[in-house]
């Protein structure tokens, strides 16, 4: 017997590399090429260090109140987390609890490589469902006894989006338990499952700052539901640690959410590079599907993922690869500015042209 028997190991999830190198083509972790909305800019040098010496607003009132009037929604329908990584854990932390080892918890072979690593720390039961070949989704998949389902839409790495009426029929089906549905990239071209939150009970809907808000180091994530699946997440959230959001991230995240117009222009702009880099990558002979996200995740018609990724990264571009079943040969390539996708391009053109 050792104290180590005791533990509760994992095998932890690996994040997207932050290189220390300058000058680096940053295409691998999904985030915006474009910075912060000028409020942002603004909110930071009007900030008082001096206020620190307090706790921040465990209620995240501020942060709470700017995502409610952004959307048009109550207060009671919000929860914000540190990244919806955060909230997503507290989420399954929260909802996934069956008392039936046999009902588990369901969600893509091919999604966010963070969900399989939750269940195994909270020691929830899970199946993968395999996608299509296509890598689309059959909702009929879903309808069937289980735990509680999670579907990232758009999905990532794929970058697929299920119609909004599929995903309505997947939470339609499955009342007894909670469908979260995870929106981080629906800015980018999804329709989201907001609208549908007066409708159902057993839905969260969770969205970031990370991606289309251009703020993934404040760390700021928020999810939608009924007033009474809020209740149980604020429940567990004030069960576990009361603090989670700091200043700096509450008042700049409510600064960032209120520049409508900036937001729209930072998305349409993410959207129209990424729809003229499509032709483009097709001509090289990449094939991929119909990305609506700030990535592509393509393939070579000949050359290995691998020798793709390498080639990049020693010519200063650094692209995401899993090397996991079904998807090795693909490279996941976030969407940066018009300037760094066609140098992109042109490297790309040197080995795969
Ligand atoms: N969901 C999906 C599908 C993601 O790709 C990511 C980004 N890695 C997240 C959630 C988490 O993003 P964040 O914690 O930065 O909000």
């Amino acid at each position: 017997m050792s104290w180590e028997d005791n533990v509760r190991r994992v095998v932890p999830y690996t994040p997207g590399e932050q290189p220390k190198i300058k000058n680096i083509i940053k295409l691998n972790t999904n985030e915006n090429p474009y910075p912060p909305a000028p409020g942002v800019f603004k909110a930071l040098e009007e900030m008082d260090a001096t206020d620190f010496r307090k706790y921040s607003d465990p209620t995240c009132d501020e942060l709470v109140t700017a995502i409610a009037d952004f959307y048009g929604v109550g207060k009671e329908n919000v929860f914000v987390g540190v990244g919806s990584d955060d909230v997503l854990a507290m989420a399954f932390l929260t909802f996934f609890n069956s008392k039936d080892p046999e009902k588990k918890v369901l969600f893509p072979d091919i999604t966010y490589s963070f969900y399989d690593v939750w269940a195994d720390l909270f020691r929830i039961p899970f199946r993968q469902v395999p996608l299509n070949d296509d890598f689309t989704i059959t909702p009929s998949d879903y309808f069937v006894e289980n735990g509680g389902v999670v579907i990232a839409n758009p999905n990532a790495p794929t970058g697929v989006l299920l119609p909004l009426e599929q995903i309505e029929e997947i939470v339609k089906r499955n009342p007894d338990v909670v469908v979260i549905v995870d929106e981080a990239y629906v800015d980018f071209g999804g329709q989201s499952a907001l609208p549908l939150i007066d409708k159902y009970e057993n839905l969260l809907v969770v969205q970031t700052f990370s991606k289309s808000r251009s703020m993934a180091g404040m760390r700021i994530g928020y999810a939608f539901g009924c007033k009474k699946i809020i209740g149980y997440l604020l429940d567990a959230k004030f069960s576990f640690n009361s603090y989670t959001m700091n200043m700096p991230a509450l008042t700049l995240g409510a600064a960032a959410i209120k520049d409508r117009e900036y937001f729209e222009e930072c998305c349409a702009k993410v959207i129209a590079t990424r729809e003229r880099v499509k032709p483009l990558l097709k001509e090289l002979g990449f094939t991929f599907g119909d990305s609506k996200t700030n990535f592509i995740f393509a393939k070579h018609a000949t050359k290995p993922g691998k020798e793709i990724f390498d080639f990049l990264r020693q010519n200063g571009i650094v692209v995401r690869r899993f090397d996991l079943p079904r998807i090795s040969e693909y490279l996941r390539i976030s969407i940066g500015t018009d300037e760094e996708m066609d140098r992109l391009i042109s490297v790309l053109k040197e080995i795969a042209g």
